[in-house]
């Protein structure tokens, strides 16, 4: 990288966190550095839905559909990935970093501390490591759950055993391979994984989204 980049490169962090243009730079980073997960491996899903109106709020809260992580985050969801797709299978996104603006709306749409993290405390999803995720078959069809993404009841408890067992079972390959890499669960939501590996500073980067 020259030496003009490195600057424009630390100018923009400072600013916001930004998609780049080729991947490989990403290689070049700090483990703690935000990333562009689809820009690193194009083999995930996408389906950032705080970007339209399809969430909980129903409210669009984001200004575009991009899913950033910390770069050691991202690399271990990768590597989740690849046995994933061993098996016939891809992750699709529904959540990444969340810049801890964003949380507040949350908070103020939903302040129960069992389902949004309170902006006092800050969210994993705020330090750029935990996502919102489901698995997909060949045919892009998510397997099933038992709930939809954001479903605030007991049917979405990860450890409700009161399920058909084939949500079980899905239920049971999605954590069992995620935590292998690293990543954890909590005891409300399904499609929740905390990086357990490191913990990284609250953020309220703005993501670029050109
Ligand atoms: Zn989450």
């Amino acid at each position: 990288m020259k030496k003009i980049n490195v600057l424009i490169l630390f100018f923009c962090f400072c600013q916001g966190i930004f998609a780049q243009d080729k991947a490989e730079e990403y290689a070049k980073l700090p483990d703690s550095a935000m990333v562009e997960l689809i820009r690193w491996d194009n083999t995930f899903v996408l389906d950032i839905r705080y970007a339209t109106t399809n969430n909980f709020t129903k409210t669009v809260l984001y200004d575009c559909d991009k899913c950033f992580l910390r770069k050691k985050t991202a690399l271990d969801l990768m590597a989740a990935q690849k046995e994933f797709m061993q098996m016939g299978y891809r992750i699709k996104i529904f959540d990444g970093y969340r810049p801890l603006s964003v949380q507040w709306k949350l908070w103020n749409t939903v302040s129960d501390k069992n389902y949004v993290s309170n902006p006092k405390k800050g969210s994993m999803h705020n330090r750029g490591c935990a996502v919102d995720l489901t698995l997909v078959d060949k045919n892009g069809n998510e397997l099933d759950m038992g709930t939809p993404y954001d479903f605030f009841g007991k049917a979405a408890h990860t450890f409700n055993q009161n399920l058909p067992e084939q949500v079980l079972k899905n239920r049971r390959i999605l954590r069992e391979v995620l935590e292998k890499y690293g990543f954890g669960t909590i005891d409300t939501e399904w499609w929740h994984f905390s990086y357990r590996k490191v913990i990284y500073n609250i953020s309220d980067q703005k993501v670029i989204c050109k």
